[in-house]
């Protein structure tokens, strides 16, 4: 018998959860060893619990790609060391860094949990003790490993990549439209195993590149070609997300079309994501969707936005040379982000 204790590693990047009020009244970052002052249970948990934090803590709003590098290299380094991981983030942007891990993370088989709070933790009401006790027990599980970055929040564990933060004030933030969560907190934890991704047969491969240079287009009725034109013909752009109305459709105007194709032709990427929280983007199934089809702006499937975005970067951070690749492979799903069948990247 197997009398190891699991281990898990709780990794702080700040955000509410760890905050407290300065004079002012003004909600701030404090450090790791707070966490335990307000959370003294964590002391007697049957897994064993390291714990450290980013060089910087932040409040997720200032988060960028190399604090998604920082947090992946804390993982990578002590990977064969823990059996999870617990990365403890703001929530404002925990759905972004969610998306990038997935996707930095190839052939992950040990679970990566973020989670966070509402309210800070050393509030009498807090969200935030539930919310990391529940993290870590998901974490450290021996009979049920789930080899995937999700984001445990207000009793519902969610695939990270398709998680969406729905609302500043409830204890509920966050959800996931376009696919069921993976489990749920009640008096036992109830596993929907069906709907893990399935435990890799190769060896973890973390991917650390990402290209900034990308931007996302908000459609509204009445842009002008002004504020279009000054988005596509940002200097150096690499890639673009369109958030579009509907199932993917944009002004069918000769000027919009034209914007893009101008895009298009200096070899700027361009992928069409709905602005609609449920449901897919499908090319051509209205006429205003079609010019885009045409030139070869790629439909985003159900992706969102954070996904989106996170994903653009990181293949043209990782094949920089290879556009045609991107390109492929924003269509593809490469770790659950869409729903349909999962591709290989490489
Ligand atoms: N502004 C905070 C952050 O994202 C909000 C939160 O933690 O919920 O860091």
């Amino acid at each position: 018998m197997d009398n190891r204790k699991n281990k898990v590693l709780l990794i702080y990047t700040g955000g509410t959860i760890g905050m407290v009020q300065d004079e002012s009244g003004a909600l701030q970052p404090f450090a790791m060893e707070r966490i335990y002052d307000a959370l003294p249970l964590l002391h007697r948990t049957e897994y064993l619990i390291d714990s450290c934090q980013l060089d910087k803590i932040i409040d997720s709003s200032n988060m960028t790609p190399e604090f998604w590098v920082d947090i992946a290299t804390i993982i990578e380094e002590h990977y064969d060391d823990y059996d999870g991981f617990v990365v403890l983030h703001g929530t404002d942007t925990m759905a972004y860094t969610a998306s990038a891990l997935s996707f930095m993370f190839k052939n992950l088989s040990k679970p990566i949990v973020l989670t966070g709070s509402q309210l800070p933790l050393g509030m009498l009401r807090s969200d935030g003790r539930e919310n990391i006790i529940c993290a870590l027990e998901i974490a450290s599980c021996r009979q049920v490993v789930i080899p995937e970055v999700t984001i445990f929040f207000e009793s519902h564990l969610y695939r990270g990549n398709r998680s969406t933060k729905v609302s500043a004030e409830n204890f509920d933030a966050f959800s996931s439209f376009n696919f069921p969560s993976l489990a749920t907190a009640g008096i036992k934890f109830s596993f929907k195993e069906h709907l893990f991704m399935p435990m890799p047969s190769e060896p973890l491969k973390v991917r650390k590149e990402f290209d900034r240079r990308i931007a996302v287009l908000k459609l509204f009725p009445g842009i002008t070609p002004a504020v279009v034109q000054s988005v596509v013909r940002t200097p150096d752009l690499q890639g673009l997300v369109i958030e579009t109305f509907g199932s993917g459709n944009a002004p069918t105007e000769k000027w919009f079309i034209d914007a893009l194709q101008e895009a298009l032709d200096r070899g700027v990427i361009i992928l069409n994501v709905t602005q609609c929280k449920a449901g897919a983007v499908q090319m051509r199934q209205y006429q205003a969707s079609c010019d885009m089809d045409r030139i070869g702006v790629i439909g985003g499937h159900d992706i969102t936005i954070e996904a989106a975005v996170t994903k653009m970067m990181y293949l043209l951070g990782n094949f920089p040379a290879d556009h045609a690749k991107v390109r492929d492979r924003l269509w593809r799903c490469l770790r659950g982000e869409i729903s349909m069948e999962m591709s290989t990247e490489d």
